[in-house]
């Protein structure tokens, strides 16, 4: 029986799909999140509910754990750095601080010589106005997006004045990339070239929110390796421990670029708690508490089906599953449009 106490932040599903794999495993998890609804807290040991920037809970919070990882990306800098004082925070704060940021998150994309979109920084108004060289694009605020929030699709420079952008905030202005594709591949680095890489997943977003995802991708072999090729040169560059994720485009010429790198467990990988013998949950897991490395290995094809707002509805009523579909229910209270309410995978 280990003794290991996992502390984790944030109180999403993906904080609760890190507890299940955590309990597996014999770890405990405690979970501090700023919402009182956490959908997490159902199933991690111990909830703390309060501020990121609440110094008296914080100190709890670190006493009552070994080892403090994160579920979203968009927790402060600050508090980061202040537990890593306490008790050691895995992935590094200062990868986090990095991705964080679209435009840093991109300048390191393109040191390693790895395609991105074409991007500028965007600090005001006037920035955009001699950018139709980058039209059609997407404006995206620099911080704290997700799920499409904080974005501006621009067809030309004049709806730039009918958009009513909010320009106290800082953006990155990208070119639209005709899509043929997108794919993710997630990999849980241990150590210096120790990692377990999953195979690239085929996904489709609707409303810039992840619809569908699938393995195995239908894309050529150059595709499929210069994705994991990338991947692996990203976390190696991080000295990265735990799962990562990293989101790709495929143009209409079959050109790969980066999108977006998420430090932590990833939505298109929840087939892999069915699809695989060790999922990205259990890897981070794993990779975060030093437990040994399990080589993994995929046991069918699959399919995930995200249920957004309403979705949720004819499940929760009557699910009526085969036995090759597993549907989660994130057993969040209010049902709003656009949120992931649960999801349903099947395997092939
Ligand atoms: P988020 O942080 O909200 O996930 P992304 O940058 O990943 O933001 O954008 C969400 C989705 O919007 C992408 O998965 C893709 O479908 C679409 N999208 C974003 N940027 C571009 C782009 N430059 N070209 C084409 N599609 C894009
Ligand atoms: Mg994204």
């Amino acid at each position: 029986m280990s003794e290991i106490t996992l502390g984790i932040l944030g109180g999403g599903q993906l904080g609760s799909m890190l507890s299940v794999a955590a309990k597996k495993i014999n770890i405990k998890t405690i979970i501090y999140c700023d919402d009182r609804e956490a959908p997490a807290q159902s199933f991690c040991d111990e909830f703390f509910y309060a501020r990121y920037d609440d110094k008296e809970k914080i100190l709890n919070f670190a006493k009552k754990v070994d080892i403090i990882t994160y579920e979203f990306e968009n927790i402060p800098f600050k508090t980061l750095n202040e537990l890593n004082q306490l008790k050691t925070v895995l992935p590094k704060p200062s990868v986090n601080r990095l991705i964080q940021h679209r435009l840093a998150e991109k300048d390191f994309v393109n040191k390693l010589n790895i395609r991105t979109t074409r991007y500028v920084h965007i600090q005001n108004k006037e920035d955009l106005l001699p950018l139709e060289d980058f039209l059609p694009g997407i404006l995206k605020t620099t911080t704290m997006g997700y799920d499409g929030k904080g974005q501006y699709p621009i067809k030309n420079i004049n709806e730039i004045e009918t958009l009513n952008i909010d320009f106290s905030k800082e953006y990155i202005l990208e070119k639209l990339v005709k899509l043929k594709k997108e794919i993710s591949v997630i990999i849980t680095r241990f150590g210096n070239n120790k990692y377990e890489i999953y195979e690239p997943i085929e996904n489709t977003h609707q409303d810039q929110i992840l619809r569908h995802s699938k393995i195995p991708a239908e894309i050529s072999k150059k595709i499929f390796d210069q994705s994991k090729e990338w991947a692996i040169m990203i976390a190696e560059e991080l000295k990265y421990i735990g799962t990562l994720c990293v989101e790709f485009f495929i143009d209409r010429n079959d050109n790969l670029y980066v999108n977006e790198i998420a430090p932590r467990v990833h939505n298109s990988g929840h087939l892999t708690i069915n699809a695989y013998n060790v999922s990205q949950f259990e890897n981070h897991v794993r990779a975060v508490c030093s437990l040994g490395q399990i080589p993994i290995k995929k046991l069918y094809n699959a399919e995930m089906l995200n249920l957004i707002g309403n979705q949720i509805i004819p499940y929760r009523e009557n699910p009526n599953l085969s036995n090759n579909q597993f549907l989660f229910d994130y057993l969040k209270k209010d049902i709003k449009e656009k949120r992931k309410m649960g999801h349903l995978t099947i395997l092939k």
